[in-house]
């Protein structure tokens, strides 16, 4: 580990840290920290260019300042409290989890014109595709939500680069003007002011051809509308709509794709989860494709305390062909139902754990065949009370797949 000497030479701090010393090195940092265990090293601006991202700039100017060392320091006794397979895994979540921890660390949401997203969370990150990623571990309860912003994005390409616009609602052209409305008492006629006017004449009712005289005795404005240049529609309110500046499609906000952009943290079960993950059971690093809840990380944490065997069961729902969209509300709708009427179904012989895309049942059981049998039973039931059937399928997991 570094010593105090400011003068320490600088190989050895590179060994503990990622330095950045010209905008080049800003490239490699990027790389590093999508490779290997990059994503637990420091990242130490000493180029003087007050780069984003970086953990610290640092001025070398007189030598290596305390702080820096601190800060190096800290990092190291922050990998150090997380177990071996977690800063070893390869997995993206526990990568970004392990991430957020070393660097003490919050994924901030800012605009980014550059990203077709019209977001960005940085690019010193250990992974690029984050939505799916955080999606999944707020559902599971390692990270905590707060709003950022919602953005529109195409509904062909899904850029947010967008030219929003006011719109003719006939003809949906932005080719359209602000005009004021004249009302002519005595026959009711109600059209923008230029219809009334000729060039240099007096105003004249287009309707019945009288001359108007006073205003406010024979006619008056009557607020403001908007008309169309290209089709001649007069109405009070033009309608939003909106280009891709990325791909020219044409689309209203009925169609554009909205995504809910959010900021997050670690909760303090992530943070239980990361301490702990070192002396409890240590959970099978490449069996499961997502994150476990953490209700059930508890249950399976508690059966090996007590030495007992179990069968965990993933509840997928990724059945194609049943016309249900993958995050719709009706979808919503039906694993909610399904759910509630699982959990009563199992109560006498396991625990139903929801979780983001996936539900999880534990079972404490000691014979695997009789377990399912009654729990293939039970999904079964609960599925013809629905109205829009999931036919979910399991995937069973014995103690000996899930703990290493
Ligand atoms: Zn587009
Ligand atoms: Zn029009
Ligand atoms: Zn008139």
């Amino acid at each position: 580990m570094i010593g105090n000497d400011p003068g320490e030479e600088l190989g050895e701090i590179a060994e503990h840290a990622i330095l950045i010393h010209t905008r080049d090195d800003f490239e490699i940092a990027v790389r590093r920290m999508r490779s290997g265990d990059g994503h637990l090293l420091p990242v130490l601006d000493v180029s003087g260019m007050n780069l984003p991202d970086v953990d610290q700039s640092v001025d070398v100017g007189n030598g290596w300042p305390e702080t820096a060392i601190d800060s190096i320091r800290q990092f190291a006794a922050r990998r150090l409290r997380l177990a071996p397979w977690l800063r070893e895994s390869s997995r993206p979540d526990l990568r970004l989890l392990a991430y957020m921890y070393v660097h003490d660390r919050e994924l901030t949401a800012r605009y980014d014109a550059v990203s077709p997203a019209g977001f960005s969370y940085g690019d010193l990150l250990p992974e690029t595709k984050l939505s799916q990623l955080t999606q999944r571990l707020c559902a599971a309860g390692y990270l905590h939500a707060t709003f950022f912003d919602c953005f529109n994005g195409c509904s062909a390409c899904h850029s947010t680069r967008l030219n929003v616009r006011e719109e003719c609602p006939a003809c949906r052209t932005s080719d359209i003007a602000d005009v004021r409305l004249l009302h002519h008492f005595r026959c009711a006629n109600l059209a923008p002011e230029e219809d009334y006017r000729a060039p240099g004449e007096k105003l004249t009712c287009p309707k019945c051809a009288r001359e108007l005289r006073h205003y406010g005795s024979d006619h008056e404005t009557a607020g403001n509308a908007v008309k169309c240049v290209s089709c001649g529609y007069i109405g009070s309110e033009p309608v939003v709509g909106f280009v891709c500046l990325d791909c020219s499609t044409h689309f209203d906000a009925a169609s554009s794709r909205k995504v809910r952009v959010f900021n997050y943290r670690l909760s303090e079960a992530a943070m239980d989860f990361l301490h702990s993950a070192s002396d409890a059971a240590a959970i099978s690093d490449s069996i499961f494709g997502i994150s476990l809840p953490l209700g059930l990380l508890q249950q399976i944490r508690a059966a090996c305390a007590r030495g007992d065997d179990f069968l965990v069961a993933e509840v997928l729902y990724e059945n194609e062909g049943l016309g249900l969209k993958r995050g719709s509300r009706q979808l919503a709708a039906s694993r909610a139902h399904f759910r509630s009427t699982l959990a009563a179904e199992i109560a006498e012989f396991g625990q139903l754990v929801a979780g983001g895309s996936i539900d999880y049942v534990f079972m404490p059981e000691h014979s695997p065949d009789r377990a399912l049998k009654r729990l293939r039973n039970a999904v079964a039931r609960s599925d013809r009370t629905l109205r829009q059937k999931l036919a979910p399928e399991l995937r069973i997991f014995s103690k000996a797949d899930l703990v290493a």
